[in-house]
């Protein structure tokens, strides 16, 4: 395995951008917007924010001493992992010279100079600031993923360049729609990196699709007993598949220890954007000799992560994302088939220090008609109500006309200014009113800020904070594999003991006030099958929350009328759960659903369309078996496009819900947007 470790071992100047860092300075100091292009791991992330902060020229041309640099990312976890990467490099602290900051995290002090951070935190950022006055330089990385905030930050930056001369603006991708970003950014200067990519094999084979995870770990064992040297990379939808890929494979390995097979060492690890970031580094340590890296990892390796010495990739074609549906308004999170051009970046990865060979684990028949030419963006496919709502603050009227690089779908946008018009985030006129301000000052959806604000009039807001705050973390209960029947059993015992008849909000709420009363405790959460790290997790997010929201006081609120109506008919009890789901309703009322008639059990009809949906059998109230008359639901999800089964969570006693539907014909809705 020699020739590998040298490689694995590069240095900068071994970097395929190392030769163009000149010729990027210098173009930079010259021209307020640079798109710099090149394959995944040529070195755009690490290398280019070193090398502004290595020019003599920059610091006079922009009139700072000490620049300040963002490079925005679409993915929490590359922000991390990149931070980390140039600290090392640097040989700084993580936080000092190099930081960066996530959702919920922000690991910079008053020294950090280079700092990385998700495209959504820039955004916000925008809100304080809307030139962005703190930074010299903003890198807008892997735009090419067309995320939303980036194509949003794309369009605000584009402004910024105009009024400040003490700003630079730099846009990298990989080698994609070069001309489209090159003719939005008014056909600014570009770079393009060429790196060696050696030849790599494509072989197909079709296997079904329920079954990915165990035919992408036996073509990972194929490779690992029969061919040559180089790591494996495997591309599966979602971290269960991840996990649930490592857990058959060391089982599988160990099958054929047992029956006596000469099996060489090969090291096992997961890689997805939930881990927490020491686990994900492990990826990029090299092995020691003799023993194989096998990686499972969802789209996150496909271009922001690049791992070095992967000889062999295996492709299941598929990819989990947002994916908006137009009758509900929420987004559910899909499976669906990748497109071509990330097909061919996937198998792209094998051939970065040596020929490669990917296996795709679908036909090629499948490739050819199943397999859109590009993704879509996902300005196209998801809930932009939070999106208008930035937009929004930051005082942009006219939306229709912001100059996106591809403009959201009418009807999409017709959806979010009614949902932002019913929490009251918007007038009739469309404007942003004071409730707006603060909902978009907060980072979350806006109707669960819409939920935290109602529940300070309802006080139910120690829990409502709670609630948010579990809702916004990973899945809250252990993963127990399904062929492990005993703990299966017990699982279901423990969890039985939070499950609440008022629906999976309130279970939510128990799971973290008995945490919360067992002292946070670790030994608890593994006792009880609960995820500690998620739980961790709604406790900081939770933290963090209560001091953004705290200066709130906004009056004249529908909640407002409400409550003092209860209190004066004494109808509202000083239970918290009715409290909580009151409030719950304040951001979610347009999630309401009916019961359909007896002998449908867990069948609901949506209120605002008549969409028939189903009770997912993991919920509280499925598990139960009890259907309440009324529920409000705060979660879909469907497994696949074809099959979009409807997951619904929670419910709620909700004679009040109608008179709260304000009458919206489509007309108003017109003028809203317009
Ligand atoms: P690009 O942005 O062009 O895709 P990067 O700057 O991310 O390229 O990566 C440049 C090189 O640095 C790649 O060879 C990559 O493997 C390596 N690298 C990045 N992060 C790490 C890490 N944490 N550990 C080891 N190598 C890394
Ligand atoms: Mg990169």
């Amino acid at each position: 395995r020699m020739p590998y470790l040298n490689k694995m071992d590069q240095f900068a100047s071994e970097l395929p951008i190392h030769k163009y860092k000149d010729q990027i300075l210098q173009l930079i100091c010259e021209n307020p917007i640079v798109m710099i292009t090149g394959e995944p791991g040529s070195g755009k992330t690490t290398q280019i924010p070193q090398y502004l902060l290595e020019s003599s020229d920059l610091p006079r041309i922009l009139k700072s001493s000490k620049l300040k640099i963002a490079i925005t990312q679409p993915r929490r976890v590359a922000a991390i992992a990149m931070a980390r990467r140039v600290s090392y490099e640097r040989k700084c602290g993580l936080g000092k010279e190099v930081g960066y900051s996530i959702r919920f995290e922000d690991c910079t002090s008053s020294k950090t100079q280079i700092k990385y951070m998700t495209d959504g935190v820039l955004l916000r950022e925008a809100l304080q600031d809307n030139q962005l006055s703190r930074y010299s330089v903003v890198i807008l990385d892997e735009a090419h993923e067309r995320s939303l905030d980036t194509d949003i930050l794309l369009g605000l930056l584009k402004q910024v360049v105009q009024l400040r001369k003490d700003f630079r603006l730099v846009v990298t991708s990989a080698t994609l729609d070069i001309e489209l970003f090159q003719n939005y950014l008014g056909n600014c200067p570009l770079i393009q990196i060429e790196g060696r990519q050696y030849e790599v094999e494509v072989l197909h084979s079709a296997v079904k699709s329920d079954l990915r995870v165990e035919f992408a770990v036996n073509a990972a064992i194929r490779i690992h007993l029969h061919e040559g040297l180089g790591d494996v990379l495997v591309f599966l939808t979602g971290s269960e598949e991840c996990e649930k890929a490592c857990r058959v494979c060391f089982d599988t390995l160990q099958k054929l220890v047992a029956k006596g097979k000469p099996v060489p060492s090969m090291m096992i690890l997961p890689l997805y954007g939930a881990m927490p970031s020491e686990e994900q580094s492990k990826v990029f340590k090299p092995c020691p000799e003799d023993t194989r890296k096998v990686i499972f990892s969802t789209n996150i390796a496909e271009t922001s992560l690049t791992i070095n010495g992967i000889g062999f990739v295996i492709d299941c074609g598929y990819i989990k994302q947002k994916a908006y549906n137009p009758r509900t308004g929420l987004d559910a999170l899909m499976v669906t088939p990748i497109s071509k051009q990330q097909a061919k970046q996937r198998a792209g990865r094998a051939g970065r220090t040596q020929e490669g060979k990917c296996f795709r684990l679908y036909s090629e028949s499948f490739f050819e008609e199943q397999m859109a030419e590009s993704a879509v963006a996902e300005i196209k496919r998801v809930n932009l109500s939070s999106t208008i709502l930035t937009l929004k603050a930051l005082d942009i009227r006219d939306v229709i006309n912001f100059g996106f690089i591809e403009p959201p779908d009418h009807e999409a946008l017709l959806m979010a200014h009614k949902q932002l018009f019913l929490i009251g985030a918007l007038d009739e006129d469309g404007s942003i009113t004071e409730l707006g301000r603060s909902l978009a000052s907060l980072p979350l959806e806006p109707t669960y800020s819409r939920c935290l604000i109602a529940s300070l009039i309802f006080k139910s807001y120690s829990e409502m904070l709670s609630l948010v705050a579990m809702l916004s973390t990973e899945n809250i209960w252990q993963n127990v594999p399904k062929m492990d029947l005993e703990n299966t059993e017990n699982a279901k015992q423990a969890q039985l003991q939070f499950i609440d008849k008022s629906g999976d909000h309130v279970t939510y709420l128990k799971v973290f006030d008995s945490w919360r009363d067992n002292e946070y405790s670790e030994a608890w959460c593994y006792e009880n099958f609960i995820n500690a790290r998620a739980l961790r997790q709604a406790r900081d997010i939770r933290g963090q929350l209560k001091t953004m929201i705290k200066n709130f006081r906004i009056s004249g609120l529908p909640e407002e009328k409400l409550y003092n109506e209860l209190m004066e008919k004494k109808a509202l009890s000083s239970d918290s759960s009715i409290r909580l789901r009151l409030a719950l309703c304040f951001g979610f009322y347009m999630n309401a659903a009916r019961a359909v008639s007896y002998g449908q059990e867990g069948s609901y009809l949506s209120v605002s369309d008549g969409t028939m949906l189903h009770v997912d059998k993991q919920s509280s109230i499925s598990i139960l078996g009890k259907y309440p008359p009324w529920i409000i639901y705060t979660h879909l999800s469907g497994s696949t496009l074809s099959h979009g089964s409807l997951k619904v969570l929670s419910k709620i006693r909700s004679e009040w819900i109608e008179d709260l539907t304000p009458k919206l014909s489509q007309a108003n809705l017109e003028r809203l947007v317009g």
